[in-house]
């Protein structure tokens, strides 16, 4: 499968399309931002795009203006949320993909992890 706008089985299109509730960090006509629920740093959100793409492995050249778009917010949205600034400070941003990456929910999204260590994980 490559990226549709919208898997009704897919838990983050729930989430983008407000069937299952969630804590906003950022919304715009492309991409969504929200708190994990399961927390590993101090500050834990992720960044995915509201079309559904399952994973890192179905981007391509056409997501160029897409993935630029997130690039950019990430540093922002970081700050925003109360990461440490650059460099003493900082964040990790990971994006699992596939079964041997841990991916588990099938919706492309970025993990961005900061704030004071030490963290539960990571
Ligand atoms: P991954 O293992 O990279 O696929 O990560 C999936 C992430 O989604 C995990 O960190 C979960 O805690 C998070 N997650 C799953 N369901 C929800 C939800 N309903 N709201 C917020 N985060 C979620
Ligand atoms: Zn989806």
């Amino acid at each position: 499968m490559n990226s549709t706008e919208h898997d009704p089985n897919c838990i983050f299109c729930k989430i983008v399309a407000k069937q299952i509730p969630s804590r906003p960090v950022h919304e715009d006509a492309q991409v969504y931002a929200f708190h994990d629920i399961n927390p590993w740093a101090p500050v834990h959100f992720l960044l995915i795009p509201k079309a559904h793409i399952p994973s890192l492995a179905q981007v391509t050249d056409a997501h160029a203006p897409l993935m630029a778009h997130m690039m950019a917010l990430i540093p922002r949205l970081a700050l925003q949320e109360g990461c440490n600034p650059y460099p003493q400070g900082g964040y990790r941003v990971v994006t699992n993909t596939g079964s041997e990456g841990g991916q588990e929910v099938h919706h492309l999204h970025f993990h961005i992890m900061g704030g004071s260590r030490p963290w539960l994980r990571g």
